[in-house]
């Protein structure tokens, strides 16, 4: 059965595709398949001001074009102090054309001089199979580090440290990091739901 990707990411397609053969070690029911394997090459809006929102409008835009199995994900950064941004901004946090060190630069300028240093990342996964919608969520607390740390991973990696493992996820590396990790966790819930009800 052919499960659609709504996004332009190789790597978080390789990401679920791990995920759903247990690293190769069973057979997938599924075949995952990318946007621009079914001729979908233009950037897939993502207009709302939630993460679900834009999961959902992401799904909706493949499922309303073909019919088929599809699912999207949105992750986005939610820092306490500061009501919850960047939340759906996240990537472009600093501006349009920006990139991760201005974004990091931006986060670390208004946390200055804050005690509160409280953050969590959230992946919403949202599903389309056969015809109905399911919505799967993954979270890690943990603080915004006062400077950069480590050079591992990509994102907020470096100023990120989740609760109780004193490194920040670019020091932790991708093995310990994709362990514990937001999107691990909602991948994961979603990963189980289509093992358990796909045969
Ligand atoms: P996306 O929805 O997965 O594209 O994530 C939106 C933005 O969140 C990315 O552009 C990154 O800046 C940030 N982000 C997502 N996941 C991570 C992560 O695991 N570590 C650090 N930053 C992340």
């Amino acid at each position: 059965m052919k499960l659609v990707f709504a996004s332009h990411n190789a790597h978080k397609l390789e990401e679920v595709s791990f995920m759903l053969t247990d690293g190769g070690k069973i057979t997938s029911p599924f075949e995952l398949v990318s946007c621009k394997d079914i001729g979908i090459v233009e950037d897939i809006p993502e207009t709302s001001d939630t993460l679900e929102g834009n999961a959902l409008q992401k799904v909706h835009y493949v499922y309303d074009r073909l019919h088929c199995n599809c699912f999207a994900d949105d992750t986005g950064l939610e820092v306490e102090a500061l009501d919850g941004a960047p939340g759906v901004y996240t990537a472009r946090f600093a501006g349009e054309g920006c990139n991760f060190d201005d974004n990091i630069d931006k986060l670390l300028r208004l946390l200055e001089g804050k005690t509160n240093r409280k953050a969590r990342f959230r992946t919403v996964v949202a599903l389309i199979l056969d015809d109905k919608e399911y919505v799967f969520e993954g979270e890690v607390q943990g603080l915004i580090t006062e400077q950069r740390r480590g050079t591992q991973g990509f994102g907020y990696d470096p100023v990120f440290e989740p609760e109780g493992y004193g490194k920040t996820f670019s020091e932790m590396g991708p093995e310990a990091k994709n362990s514990i990790s937001h999107r691990a966790r909602a991948v994961k819930k979603f990963t189980d739901f289509l093992r358990e009800n796909v045969h």
